[in-house]
């Protein structure tokens, strides 16, 4: 009877690793959806998908990166970098993460209220960062780290990143995105204050646009 033994043995693992691997299937513990090399949070609504596909789409250089989509509290709308541990073993290896409020009790700009055409310029700017260092060696992302640490760093920043997205084609859209920042969002006065010294202005990226033509 041991053949017997080891059948009832053998059908009983099966079953059990089945259980496993279903459980390990089990569409609840899926964090990420991969669309070629981007993985974006099952939580990520698909009208926002949407619009991020639009100049992600125009992108090849950035459809080569590893860059994942994810919700989380933040103290802006959203916000893209490297992964810090990725970053040291070299440029291959490297990895990105775009990170969207999802922080209620945000006093700036929510997603959700955005009208599509500025989201998908934010959508572009964030993508520029991405492009931004990506151009850049170790160091180069450590100065970036460091100029986020004084306004004055932050302003050079988030300039040039505006004229990368100005260049990239999708200067319609930051201006969109530009100006209901300032005129139309429901973000208090401070953060506002904010956005206008830190970026660059709406008829700027309308004055940086006439320069590019
Ligand atoms: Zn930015």
């Amino acid at each position: 009877m041991v053949l017997r033994d080891l059948l009832l043995l053998l059908i009983g693992l099966l079953t059990a690793s089945s259980a496993i691997s279903q459980e390990i299937v089990n569409p609840k513990l899926k964090k990420y959806n991969k669309i070629g090399k981007l993985k974006v949070d099952t939580t990520f609504k698909q009208s926002y998908l949407d619009d991020f596909m639009v100049p992600y789409a125009e992108f090849s250089d950035l459809q080569n990166c590893r860059i994942k989509i994810k919700n989380k509290k933040l103290k802006t709308t959203m916000a893209a970098r490297p992964n810090f541990f990725s970053v040291l073993l070299g440029k291959k290896n490297r990895r990105y993460v775009i990170v969207v409020n999802n922080d209620k009790n945000f006093e700036g700009v929510h997603l959700n209220d955005v009208p599509n055409k500025a989201r998908i310029g934010l959508f572009a700017h964030e993508l520029m960062h991405i492009r931004d260092y990506e151009s850049r060696r170790l160091s180069g992302i450590m100065e970036r780290g460091y100029q986020y640490l004084s306004k004055q760093g932050k302003i050079k920043v988030e300039q040039h990143t505006d004229s990368l997205t100005i260049a990239a084609g999708f200067g319609q859209q930051l201006y969109h995105w530009a100006s209901y920042v300032l005129h139309d969002s429901d973000a208090c006065e401070e953060y506002k204050a904010f956005k206008a010294e830190v970026y660059m202005s709406p008829v700027t990226i309308l004055n940086q646009m006439e320069h590019h033509h």
